[in-house]
């Protein structure tokens, strides 16, 4: 018989199952268990406490929608934050952009990098460029300890809100990225999925609103592998609209995407009806 992978979600009351040729990898760290698999049509996979974090197949669609969409919303991004990441995928992504001068990466746990450069070399295939560094800590302690107004964008690329990533989804560390975020700048985290977690949803935006970010808007992506297959990203403008981004810039990019483009950044952006009747009265 077929060796599988399955997630179970207990909360969803589903499951997802991958036809697997082989376990590659396991190993406790001291944050969290993550083992890697070769599965028979989704390339390889990366799990972490039992949760699915990435496949070679469809990760294009969620690190492109973690950080097109912020970069080309801001005015002219230069100095980048990303906490979490560490399988460097979104950090890829973000370094597609000629404005960017600085990106830093802060992931708690070195392991996860170090086992994305061996079993997925392309995603971190930029970890040498110039502007990106590597640093190994917690999140919440980096953000703490930011000199005030230093960047403009900071991208959330956690695990779900247990464990080390619970923290990254309160309104003190939200208020401690926007004294780290310069005028106009923009934070951007990733917000579990509209169909099952819309009570995260309601907390994200309500507590980014509550930490003084001035403009707060979800945008909707399809993510195959994550329970319900359908993902979202939410960003908080300190200042700046991010229901308007730059259209021609983004029409006219200067590399390649396989899922984004202008078109499917302004569809993201629309509202679900019972999305809308969620938030209706947060203002
Ligand atoms: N795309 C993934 C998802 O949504 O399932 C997330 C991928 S990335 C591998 C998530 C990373 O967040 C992990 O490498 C984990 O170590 C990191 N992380 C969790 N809590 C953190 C914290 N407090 N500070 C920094 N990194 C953290």
């Amino acid at each position: 018989m077929q060796d599988s992978f399955i997630e179970r979600n207990k909360e969803g009351g589903i499951g997802f199952s991958f036809d697997v040729k082989a376990k590659l990898h396991a190993e406790q760290t001291p944050y969290q268990s993550i083992e890697i698999y070769e599965t028979t049509k989704f390339g390889r996979l990366m799990v972490i406490d039992g949760c699915i974090m990435l496949t070679d197949r469809d990760n294009f669609l969620y690190h492109e929608m973690m950080s097109h969409p912020v970069l080309f919303t801001h005015d002219a991004p230069k100095d980048v934050l990303i906490i979490g990441g560490g399988d460097c995928g979104t950090m890829k992504e973000v370094l597609k952009h000629d404005s960017v001068t600085r990106v830093e990466q802060v992931d708690i746990d070195e392991r996860v990098t170090r086992l994305s450069e061996e079993y997925f070399p392309d995603l971190c295939a930029s970890n040498d460029d110039p502007r990106a560094s590597l640093h190994f800590v917690d999140g919440i302690k980096w953000i703490k300890d930011a000199t005030p107004e230093s960047y403009d964008i900071i991208i959330i690329d956690s695990t779900d809100p247990v464990g080390p990533a619970e923290g990254l989804f309160t309104a003190p560390f939200y208020r401690d990225c926007y004294r780290a975020l310069r005028k106009g700048g923009i934070i951007v985290q990733q917000s579990e999925s509209p169909l099952l977690h819309m009570y995260i949803l309601e907390a994200m935006h309500r507590d980014l609103k509550a930490s003084d970010f001035s403009s707060v808007a979800t945008v909707f992506f399809p993510q195959t592998v994550y329970p319900s297959g359908w993902w979202s990203a939410t960003m908080g403008g300190k200042g700046r609209n991010v229901r308007s981004y730059r259209e021609s810039d983004a029409r006219g990019k200067s590399f390649a995407t396989r899922y984004y483009n202008a078109d499917i950044h302004r569809g993201a952006l629309a509202m679900p009806e019972f999305f809308r009747e969620r938030l209706a009265g947060q203002d």
